[in-house]
């Protein structure tokens, strides 16, 4: 009916082999296929799931803004109170606007830095995701890497010649690409922790030597947390490394699980979209009432349970119990987690960049994906996507899933 039966590609199990399970329903930390199977799930629809499945605030929430009618094409409270809420944890966001996902969202913040800065260039790095927008599907991140399609059919050529790339974790590079094409470049746009590439943090200093370079250079650093927003921390990564982005974009966890993205930054920039300003943005389901619900319960709940440093601490637990399992069992593996995204690599490491991400053993991960999903634990369906938790997930349920990762690494590795 779809190609390749799912309405996104990282859902089909290419990276691993097999075929997807059908998802009946899922509540908490577990999932339930259509025959009945249960599993632990680290996937939380790829990251917006920071409460869990299913949790009791958020679907009340739907539910009570579904009864007041699913959309008005007018403003909304629920809008401006989301908005608020955003930028109270994100500051930089002085003004933003919502959109449906993370790349209109990514496309829309391109759109406004060409226009603000009066430059076409844009500089993404190797293996960063930024959405499926036109400009970005150059040497992209998640399914793009997982399929191994560098650059997609059907982006002009013309257009892809604009988009510069540079491998992460290397300013030399950067300044490289700076020094040849100076007064060219709009923006950088960065995943400040990469999340589609397996996930690799930034190094000390990267991300403030961004900010210099591209301040030095007149262009706008444009920050994608559509995956670290209030995941790394609830201020996202710019909170984090204290490195304040011209322009953030979100996504993921500010939509409880319904489809949200959200773009801003500066008010002299924002003031350029349209009605204020002339480039235009627009969307019929923008802002819709049951995704401002759905964000606004979530971002309620973390705001009054502060879940982060408790989330930090399970997720390092994970984490070094898949790493002591690798160990144990002879596997090179490295891993890395902040807040409650993670990841492991079975490489020797250290893995600083989509290249040496590269160097991973992927065939080794598709034994052990599909081994960890007959012990009931769903880790996401390729070597190079980041891992999430969830509040839901408790100690038992981290320690049972150690444990049955032992088990899937014995039997993968063979
Ligand atoms: C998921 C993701 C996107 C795209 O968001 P969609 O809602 O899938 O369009 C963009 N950037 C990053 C960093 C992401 O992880």
């Amino acid at each position: 009916m779809t190609p390749g039966g799912v309405n996104s590609p990282v859902r089909a199990f290419r990276g691993v082999g097999g075929e997807p399970f059908f998802v009946d329903r899922a509540e908490g930390p577990r999932i339930w296929d259509v025959d009945g199977n249960s599993y632990l799930d680290y996937v939380l629809s790829w990251g917006p799931l920071i409460l869990g499945h299913a949790h009791p605030d958020v679907v009340e929430a739907i539910g009570l803004a579904a009864a007041r009618g699913t959309s008005y094409g007018a403003p909304t409270p629920a809008e401006v109170e989301l908005a608020q809420l955003i930028r109270e944890f994100v500051p930089s966001m002085q003004r933003l606007r919502f959109v449906n996902s993370g790349t209109e969202a990514t496309m829309s913040a391109v759109r406004l830095a060409r226009a603000f800065t009066g430059r076409d260039l844009l500089l993404k790095f190797d293996g960063c995701y930024h959405g499926h927008g036109d400009s970005f599907l150059v040497k992209a991140g998640s399914g793009v890497a997982t399929l191994g399609l560098p650059n997609s059919p059907g982006v002009p050529a013309e257009l892809s010649r604009l988009t510069l790339t540079a491998p992460f974790n290397d300013l030399e590079a950067v300044e490289a690409v700076f020094r040849a094409h100076a007064d060219r470049i709009a923006a950088v746009i960065v995943e400040p922790a990469v999340g589609n590439a397996g996930f690799i943090l930034p190094e000390d200093g990267y991300l403030p030597g961004l900010r210099r370079i591209t301040a030095a250079a007149g262009a706008l650093l444009i920050f994608d947390e559509v995956m670290t927003g209030f995941r790394v921390a609830p201020g996202g990564a710019q909170g984090h490394f204290g490195v304040r982005p011209d322009l953030t974009t979100l996504g993921k966890v500010i939509g409880g699980g319904l489809p949200v993205g959200a773009y801003g930054g500066r008010s002299e920039i924002m003031d350029w979209v349209a009605p204020r300003g002339p480039v235009y943005q627009a969307g019929t389901l923008s802002g819709n009432p049951l995704a401002m619900a759905a964000g606004l319960a979530q971002l309620r709940v973390l705001r009054v349970m502060d879940p982060y440093p408790e989330l930090e601490r399970r997720t390092r637990r994970l984490v070094e119990g898949l790493l002591a399992n690798a160990a144990e069992l002879g596997v090179p593996a490295v891993g890395a987690h902040l807040g409650s995204m993670w990841g492991v690599f079975f490489a020797e490491g250290p893995v600083r960049c989509y290249a040496t991400a590269l160097t991973s053993d992927t065939r080794l991960f598709g034994r052990f994906f599909h081994a960890c999903l007959q012990r009931g634990v769903f880790f996401a369906p390729s070597a190079f996507e980041a891992g999430f938790l969830s509040t839901a997930h408790q100690d038992a349920d981290v320690d049972h899933t150690i444990d049955c990762a032992r088990d899937a690494l014995r039997a993968a590795r063979g």
